[in-house]
């Protein structure tokens, strides 16, 4: 992870120029620094992970914005920095009326497993015939700025869409990029792609343009 944090920590950062981003994932902040960094010039995006050991909080929203504010805020409360960006995202299958949507990454049960939400997957679609397997990714970007006045929000929406597979392919990516092919790159699921080519295609990305444009 390429990091802009020395060894003062999070006492070495000045408010004003520091954006924390609520994620560990270094790719994320990858992503989010390339599209945003530019556009907010001079600004240092830091992973709340390279800040401390902060717990995680509760993602109880009903929506992808709601659970987006919440990581967002709680990097401010737990940082006492004043802008925070936050993205919450997941997969919608129509077939399954939206679901897993913003229980994508516990779906299975425990949070993050994988294996355990694309066997899942793949039982629950084991009914449903081709051409009505297709699905979304779906990624909400906030952006929070803080100041003694109160609080401003910047949003962003973005999705990719594909179709949900019988066999997992790839060995790239995270979560059910196994099991999802992209319409946009016929014939290959989102784990066969590069990250380069991921990010480029990807509901994130799609999400940080539009919050971009906002800026
Ligand atoms: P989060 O917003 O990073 O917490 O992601 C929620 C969950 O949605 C993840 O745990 C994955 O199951 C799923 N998900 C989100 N983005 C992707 C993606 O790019 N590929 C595959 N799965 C994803």
């Amino acid at each position: 992870m390429v990091t802009d944090v020395d060894e003062l920590g999070l006492a070495g950062l000045d408010p004003k120029a520091t954006v924390v981003v609520a994620t560990g994932n270094a790719h994320k902040l990858d992503e989010i620094r390339a599209i945003l960094a530019p556009i907010m010039g001079g600004m240092h995006f830091v992973a709340l992970s390279e800040l401390g050991d902060f717990p995680d909080p509760v993602e109880d929203g009903q929506t992808f914005l709601e659970n987006a504010l919440i990581k967002a805020r709680a990097a401010l409360d737990e940082t006492g920095l004043a802008m925070a960006v936050a993205d919450d995202s997941g997969l919608c299958v129509d077939a399954l009326g939206g679901a897993p949507g913003v229980h994508s990454a516990r779906w299975a049960g425990r949070h993050g497993d994988d294996d355990a939400n694309n066997d899942k997957l793949l039982a629950e679609l084991a009914s449903v015939p081709e051409g009505r397997r297709t699905a979304h990714f779906h990624s909400t970007v906030v952006l929070v700025l803080r100041d003694e006045k109160g609080e401003r929000v910047l949003s962003g929406e973005g999705d990719c869409a594909g179709s949900i597979g019988r066999v997992r392919r790839g060995t790239g990516g995270f979560g059910y990029d196994p099991l999802f092919a992209l319409d946009e790159v016929t014939g290959r699921t989102m784990a066969e792609l590069t990250p380069a080519e991921k990010n480029s295609v990807s509901h994130r990305h799609h999400a940080l343009v539009d919050l971009a444009s906002k800026l």
